[in-house]
């Protein structure tokens, strides 16, 4: 097994470290130190280089460093060459806890009172139970299924929207665009963990936004470019939305002079919701390295023509 590595350098020692630990009998090497670039099997990169299959003709599998795998360029990809995205129990975790944190934050009032703080204002306001803060969760893939526990196990009436129908315990489920607007009556606070493809980019939009209880709050977690930004703008202004928590952008970083950077209803984190932990990401790739070998479906295979 010959596995090259191509992303954050330091990260990239870890993953190292793991392997020799792990998988004593496999090449592992860190980008730019390849070896024999015609022995690589296996690519495990957040950008892959240009020509990969030139530099790499032997590639057999291409792995997302990361959750999505929206950043790769699938014309320079041949047709047959698997690209697999990343599941792991902690960067699962990292999104439960993001998520979970953002949910809190908005359910309590937390962008409000920092306000008051901020003007020197003491001035109570009444606490909603959480069983009757209606929480809507888009995307009920790896993440949103495991956010929703999370909600769930709070007693916050749970709601979550899915291209096709799935069934999750406790949580009344959604599906397709037919049922999106059912779906955005019942969430008091919307969570987007949908991967960003042709029909998801600019989704966050206007209409969608109008769609939702007068009040109700966002949390984007999921891809920068779904989020039409002038129409949460807006959205605030007039009060339909009354806070956002945006951990990704379009572009990342903003600009210094957006708005967004001190808007007194967003809160802005830097694409920290989740991330990639060599510990357990290390065991799930091996497994699915494994499973390759063996003939046997690997898990997070990226079907191209559904776009996630
Ligand atoms: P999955 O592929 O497991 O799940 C995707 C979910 O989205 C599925 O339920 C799918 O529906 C649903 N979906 C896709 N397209 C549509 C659509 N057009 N309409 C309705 N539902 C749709 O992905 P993950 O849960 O692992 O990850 C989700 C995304 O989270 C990633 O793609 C990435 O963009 C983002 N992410 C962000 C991170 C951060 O730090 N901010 C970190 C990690 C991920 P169905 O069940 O029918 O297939």
């Amino acid at each position: 097994m010959n596995i090259v590595y191509k992303s954050d350098p330091e990260r990239g020692r870890r993953w190292a470290a793991l392997f020799a630990e792990l998988a004593p009998e496999a090449q592992f090497r860190l980008w730019p130190e390849v070896g024999d670039p015609e022995t690589v099997d296996y690519l495990i990169a957040w950008q892959p280089p240009d020509n990969l299959m030139q530099r790499f003709p032997n590639l057999k599998v291409l792995f997302s460093v990361g959750a999505g795998a929206d950043q790769f360029d699938y014309a320079g990809l041949p047709p047959g060459l698997p690209v697999v995205r990343m599941i792991e129990p902690g960067l699962t975790q990292g999104m439960v806890e993001y998520v979970t944190f953002a949910v809190l934050g908005l359910h309590r009032d937390m962008p409000r009172y920092l306000h008051q703080q901020q003007c020197g204002e003491w001035q109570p306001h009444p606490v909603m139970p959480a069983a009757r803060r209606r929480i809507g969760v888009m995307g009920l893939g790896q993440l949103g299924e495991a956010s929703l526990a999370a909600l769930t196990a709070l007693g916050f009436s749970c709601h979550g929207w899915s291209r096709t129908p799935r069934d999750l315990p406790g949580v009344r489920c959604w599906a397709g665009q037919a049922e999106l607007p059912d779906f955005l009556a019942a969430s008091d606070i919307l969570v987007c963990l949908l991967p960003l493809t042709a029909e998801t980019r600019g989704l966050l939009n206007r209409d969608l936004f109008s769609g939702l209880p007068h009040g109700a709050a966002l949390v984007q977690a999921g891809r920068g470019p779904q989020l039409n930004q002038p129409d949460l703008l807006a959205a605030l202004e007039t009060g339909q939305i009354r806070a956002a928590v945006l951990d990704v952008t379009d572009p990342e970083p903003l600009p210094s002079d957006h708005p967004f950077w001190a808007h007194p209803s967003i809160w802005l984190t830097p694409h920290i919701a989740s991330q990639t932990q060599p510990e357990s990401a290390v065991a799930s790739l091996l497994e699915n390295v494994r499973r390759f070998e063996r003939g046997e479906p690997m898990t997070g295979v990226v079907d191209r023509q559904r776009g996630y």
